[in-house]
């Protein structure tokens, strides 16, 4: 049977109603934490937009971050993302006295290049970005599924660059085929975008100028030599 609170995202969907996804969120918890809290596999695409949900998910379910992003480039700059989302998992853990783990997909950036070739140069939000988040959200929900997590979610409807229907409209996509429920999120909701700056200021977060891949540095006009250069100072 399908889960009532998803039948019910899927009616208004269907009416082309909108939905505060942030309320779903807290909803399906709510509805799923009747005998324990619900085991919650969360993207993330960096320590900022983790931050948030660390504070808002970190004591209310059982989470574990994921970082999986092959379209990150350069792989210093993967890297340096990587670090710094582990980092701000084990001082958060250590500061607030929690135990929510931390852990690390494959880096496979020719998949990336070859699910997005001939979108080189579609504008950031648009299609390329749509296959970006489909590509992610199907490694996450198979890691879900085959790991025993009763969900997965991502942190990146936090950014105020992306909008945070399509990415969840891409999110239930990948649970469908995965065949494992799909947590909906609007992080940036409420001030998000404030309150993660606050978590990310007080643990000294590196946050990044650009989304992730080479086009998207490209049309914002970022040098990835300097980027190059940045990331070995920063080791
Ligand atoms: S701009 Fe961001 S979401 Fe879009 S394809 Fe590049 S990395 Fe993926």
């Amino acid at each position: 049977m399908k889960h009532p609170i998803i039948q019910e995202i899927e009616n208004r969907l269907k009416d082309s109603q909108k939905m505060n996804y942030h309320e779903v969120m807290y909803k399906i918890i709510e509805f799923e934490s009747i005998n324990k809290k619900p085991r919650i596999l969360l993207h993330a695409c960096c320590a900022v937009c983790a931050s948030l949900a660390l504070e808002l998910l970190g004591e209310i379910v059982e989470l574990t971050i994921y970082f999986y992003n092959p379209n990150i480039h350069p792989k210093i700059e993967y890297i340096r993302r990587m670090n710094a989302l582990t980092n701000l998992v084990e001082n958060y853990n250590n500061e607030y006295k929690l135990n929510i783990k931390c852990i690390v997909g494959e880096y496979d950036p020719i998949n990336f290049f070859e699910i997005t070739k001939g979108l080189e140069f579609e504008k950031e939000g648009h299609e390329r970005c749509k296959l970006c988040y489909e590509f992610r959200f199907d490694n996450v929900a198979k890691y879900a599924k085959d790991n025993n997590y009763d969900m997965f979610s991502s942190a990146i409807t936090i950014s105020p660059l992306k909008n945070s229907e399509v990415i969840n409209e891409v999110g239930f996509k990948s649970a469908k085929k995965n065949n494992i429920m799909y947590l909906p999120t609007d992080f940036k909701k409420q001030q998000g975008n404030l309150k993660a700056k606050k978590i990310c200021d007080k643990f000294n977060v590196y946050r990044q100028n650009y989304c992730g891949c080479i086009y998207g540095a490209r049309d914002q006009n970022i040098q990835i030599r300097n980027i190059i250069k940045e990331a070995r100072l920063n080791k």
